[in-house]
This record gives structure tokens, sequence and C-alpha cells, in this order.
């Protein structure tokens, strides 16, 4: 093949290996025989019921298929990218609230830069579903422009001081940890930005307002609060500065699979 300079193009090899194939195969079966059924419940109650949340995780789980786009050395599936693209094709073709609860999709891949004591606490407990963690990097007034935060996290000796609001917080009504990036040094712009990690419980910090979405019944989408969130420089992920980043190589691969994979499989399903 030759692109339109007559330059010789490489071939990728798109042919689904045998095992993916079972993976995909061991999915579809999963979402027929144990998710289909709930989806009118969910639809009707706004949420995925606490025991359901635990039931399908656990059956999930049992066949191996829980976090199959996390990598392996920290218990999840270790799929290529585009393995993981053709698994999101699949779980485009039910409800995304209990996908996310089965096989948990909604994991934020920034949690890959938790080490030491981080690693015990949140990363290794989310891959084995016993845990949720929450993503917050929108605000109100950064979107898209993600380096526009207002957030601020202030240095007080050991500690950081954290002020501002998240919106459109997937997952905060049920997260028991949080995520968020902040502003550590205004000046340096993107490189300023850091990533902390804390518990729901920690003083200072609110869940606030469900904001209603058109579509994603199941799934709450908030606005967060911190007030005067006091945090150690222990509960930073990576190194002060290095937030943004960490936050935009997971969202590539986000936007991959769980847009674009996702996005053909609801496609199919309406055609078929
Ligand atoms: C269902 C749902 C769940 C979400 N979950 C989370 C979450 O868990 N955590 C989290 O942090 N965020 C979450 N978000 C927020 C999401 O990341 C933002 O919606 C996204 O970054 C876009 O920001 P915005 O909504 O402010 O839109 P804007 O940035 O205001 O963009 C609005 C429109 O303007 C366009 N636009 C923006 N800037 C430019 C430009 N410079 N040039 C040309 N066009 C431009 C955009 O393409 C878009 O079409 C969620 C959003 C949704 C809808």
């Amino acid at each position: 093949m030759h692109n339109s300079t007559g330059r010789h193009l490489g071939m990728i090899d798109f042919t689904v290996p045998q095992e993916t194939r079972l993976i995909i195969d061991s999915i579809n079966r999963f979402i027929r025989e144990e998710i289909v059924a709930h989806e009118d419940e969910v639809e009707r109650l706004g949420y995925v019921p606490k025991e359901l949340t635990q039931e399908l995780g656990r059956k999930s789980r049992e066949i191996g298929l829980y976090a199959l786009g996390m990598p392996e050395e920290c218990g999840g599936g270790g799929l290529s990218t585009v393995d993981y693209c053709l698994c999101e094709e699949e779980f485009g073709k039910a409800k995304d609230a209990l996908i996310r609860r089965s096989f948990g999709t909604s994991i934020p891949l920034s949690l890959i830069n938790c080490t030491g004591e981080l690693r015990e606490k949140y990363l290794l407990p989310t891959v084995r579903g016993e845990m949720i963690v929450a993503f917050g990097m929108t605000e109100p007034n950064a979107g898209s422009d993600a380096a526009g935060i207002s957030t601020s996290a202030r240095r007080d000796g050991d500690d950081y001081i954290l002020n501002g609001t998240k919106h459109f917080i997937s997952d905060a009504d049920v997260a028991d940890a949080f995520i968020v990036t902040a502003v550590t040094d205004r000046e340096k712009g993107a490189k300023g930005i850091t990533a902390f990690i804390f518990d729901r419980d920690t003083p200072g910090f609110t869940v606030g307002r469900v904001q209603p979405m058109m579509g994603l019944r199941g799934i709450n989408a908030t606005e967060i609060v911190l007030d005067n969130v006091r945090l150690h420089k222990r509960q930073i992920l990576g190194g002060e500065g290095e937030g943004l980043f960490q936050a935009l190589s997971a969202i590539n691969r986000v936007r991959l699979a769980q847009v674009g994979g996702r996005s053909v499989g609801m496609a199919k399903k309406r055609l078929t």
C-alpha cells in the first residue's frame, strides 16, 4: 500500500488474536446473562444498587474480566490499546452504569501513578474492585482547557491547602476516594498543575449537587467542593507539576477506547 506521495506504508495487522476473541466472547456472554436483565431497573432508579454492584463485580472478577484495561503488574488485564478498544466496542452494547460496575471501566488510569503506600491504599484495592475512585479535573470555567483550572493547592510546611470547585465529576456520589488536579505553581502554567489523592471523608471536602445529564442514567455527575482541604505531600500522585501530563496521558486512551471503541459498539447495537 502507498500513500498519496507514493511512499510505501507499513501494513498494520488488524486480525483479532484468538485470545482477544475469547475475552470478547466472554464479555458478550456476561452482558447477555448478567447485565441486560437489570437495565430497566437501573433506568428507573437512576443508580445501580450497592448489592448489584458487588454481585456483578464479583462475578466478573471470578472469570477475569475486571479491570481489563489496567496494567497486569497491578492486577489488571494488561490488554493492549487495540485489544482494549475491541472490548470497549462490546461494552458499548449495554448500559454504561452497569458496565462500569461489572468491569471496572471507570477506574481512573491516573491511579497507575500511585507508588508506595498510595499503591497499597488506593491502586490495588481499586483494581480488585474493593474501592471506587473518582477523578476530578473539570471546573465550571475549565473543561477542554484543562490547564486553565482555578483550584489551588498552597504549600504549608509538609502539607498543601486545597481550595476550589470541580463539576461533572462522574461517580462522585459513590466514590470512596478522589483524585483532583490543582495549581501548585501558577507561573509554571501546564507544568504547575499537580494531582492529589484523598479519602472522601477528608475535612473540608464535600460532594455537591447532582448535575442532570441527557443520557447515561444510572451514573451521576456532580460538583465537588474543596474548602481548605489539608493534604500531606505524600498524597501527591507522582511528583509536583506532573498532574496535567498524567491526566492527559490517561485521557488519550479513554478517548480512543471509551469514546471511539464504545461508540462503534453503540452504533452496531442500534443497527442489529
Ligand atoms: C457524562 C460526562 C461525564 C464526565 N465525567 C467527568 C469526570 O469524571 N471528571 C472530570 O474531570 N470531568 C468529567 N467530565 C467533563 C468533561 O471532561 C468536559 O465536559 C470536557 O472536558 C469538555 O469541557 P466543557 O464541558 O467545559 O466544554 P467546553 O470546554 O466549554 O467546550 C464546549 C465546546 O466548545 C469546543 N471548544 C472548546 N475549546 C475550543 C477551542 N479552543 N477551539 C475550538 N473549539 C473549542 C469544544 O470542542 C466543545 O464542543 C464529564 C463530562 C460528561 C459529559
